[in-house]
């Protein structure tokens, strides 16, 4: 064993980081010859990312993966900064001084733009935004969502997001109830006059990125109707495509969706319709000045260059009359100070999860990416573990007597640190602030039989964290 630790700062509490700091911590563990400390800086005074403030919440299954994090969590070789944002409290230089490295697990918090005509209407949402707002995530408590004007929304996207977006506006307020869905969003939800979301895809169902479950878990709605229209899924899968024909999941998406088209409906008051080969081209206000319909381009598949099937627009032209739309059309990362960044993919660069310096293309020692801010926003919860794998072995092979080497800090001691970042916000959120919170939140939903009842105000977590 060294006689000194060698201490990681995390950055980012989701699946990712929780990973990455449990494989380092297991990694030390029973007599090997590195012993890793793992300090996690988080923005929020909470933990666990998009398991908290992504997943929907009626999948509280899902959300009990947080028991694996809570594990790593109370390691006494693992600690919780949260209420610390990175480049704002503590630059990067300072990290690398204090830690012999840095891991980014920042995610994708951003929504991807349309970029067309009419995308700032009132009315007009990204789906991040109705997620975390949902969710009952901090930025998003505010949002106007106005559920009362709109009949109709649409939503833009096939994928997970999508199909997440369009069962959270259909399901039953008895279904919502026993749920962790912010008070604010089940009060505005239950009052919903919405009856019929469209999903939109630019492509066929065979290209649709849902995963089956997902896509299943639609036609098993209580209280809506899945419609599908079998000339326009004919249409679709009229054009051969070899590299979904190859792939299990597609395949059974088809079958699903063929299954949609065939069934007769059960008369239920809400409907939750998949279109197929359309994109929109505009958002066009209604008399009021809002959201009044959604323009959009039938698209035909063509072979690209490198054999994928892409959507041309053809000359045939559509109009949804809808008070809401949702883009729902993939998430972004966001630059961190200091740190490389890739605008093009907007992710970290990086090979294997290793930083690399943009101008040489080589690793920057001691920094390293995982999750979505390394890879982009693709995959399940599960997927990060694997990811996290791949950087902590990074990690490993580059501490290791022959690698590559860390950072080499000035001060690697967890005492300075955590008084550089007290002093830097005197409201810093330890893990036992945070397990108050989650106290707190778990005792205001058991009278109304719900997981929790979410703070959705920073000010009201940091009384709580507080004890006050
Ligand atoms: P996604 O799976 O990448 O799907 C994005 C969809 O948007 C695709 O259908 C894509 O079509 C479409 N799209 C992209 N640009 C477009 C444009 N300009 N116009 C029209 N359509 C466009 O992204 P996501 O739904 O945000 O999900 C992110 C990740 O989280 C996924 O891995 C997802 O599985 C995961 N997730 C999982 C769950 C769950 O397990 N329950 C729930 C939510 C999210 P093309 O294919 O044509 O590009």
């Amino acid at each position: 064993m060294t006689d000194s630790p060698t201490r990681i700062a995390v950055i980012g509490s989701g699946p990712a980081g929780f990973y990455t700091a449990g494989h380092l911590l297991k990694s030390g563990a029973g007599g090997h010859s590195i012993d890793f400390e793992v300090d996690m800086l988080e923005r929020l005074p909470t933990p666990w990312g998009l398991v908290r403030s992504g997943v929907a919440p009626d999948h509280p299954k899902i959300k009990s993966v947080t028991r694996v994090y809570e594990k790593t969590a109370a390691n006494p070789r693992f600690r919780f900064f949260g209420n610390v944002a990175f480049g704002e409290h503590v630059s990067r230089a300072e990290l690398l001084s204090h830690y012999h490295a840095i891991v980014y697990a920042t995610g994708s918090p951003l929504d991807r733009p349309l970029s067309i005509p009419g995308e700032d209407l009132p009315g007009s949402h990204a789906a991040t935004e109705f997620v975390g707002w949902y969710n009952g995530h901090p930025d998003h408590t505010d949002l106007e969502l106005d559920l009362l004007a709109a009949e109709r929304a649409v939503v833009i996207g096939n994928g997970n997001v999508a199909i997440d977006v369009a069962r959270m506006l259909v399901l039953a307020p008895s279904e919502l109830a026993p749920t962790d869905t912010a008070d604010h969003a089940l009060e505005v939800l239950a009052r919903s006059r919405v009856s019929e979301v469209v999903i939109v895809g630019r492509r066929g169902p065979a290209q649709a990125a849902f995963t089956n479950p997902e896509l299943l878990e639609l036609g098993e709605l209580s209280g809506a109707d899945v419609v599908v229209d079998p000339a326009e899924l004919d249409r679709a899968l009229a054009v051969h495509d070899a590299a979904a024909e190859a792939d299990i999941t597609s395949r059974r998406n088809v079958e699903i969706l063929r299954s949609y088209a065939s069934r007769p409906l059960a008369g239920h008051t809400k409907r939750i319709v998949l279109r197929f080969l359309l994109s929109p081209t505009a958002l066009a206000p209604g008399a009021d000045g809002r959201l009044g319909a959604v323009e959009l381009v039938r698209n035909e598949l063509v072979t690209d260059s490198d054999g994928k099937l892409r959507a041309q627009a053809t000359g045939e032209h559509e109009r949804i009359p809808a008070g809401l739309v949702f883009r729902a059309i993939g998430y972004r990362g966001i630059p961190l100070p200091g740190v490389p960044f890739d605008e093009r993919r907007a992710i970290i660069p990086n090979a294997g999860g290793r930083v690399l310096d943009p101008s040489t293309g080589t690793p920057l020692p001691g920094e390293y990416a995982v999750g979505w801010i390394k890879r982009g926003p693709s995959g399940v919860i599960g997927t990060n573990k694997k990811d996290a794998q791949e950087t902590v072995d990074a990690i490993l092979a580059d501490s290791s007597p022959d690698g590559e080497g860390l950072s080499r800090p000035d001060s690697p001691d967890a005492a300075a640190v955590e008084q550089l970042l007290r002093e830097r916000q005197p409201e810093l959120v330890t893990y036992d602030g945070w397990a108050s919170i989650d106290r707190h939140e778990r005792a205001l939903g058991e009278s109304s039989g719900r997981p929790r009842v979410k703070l959705t105000r920073i000010e009201e977590m940091l009384r709580v964290a507080a004890g006050d």
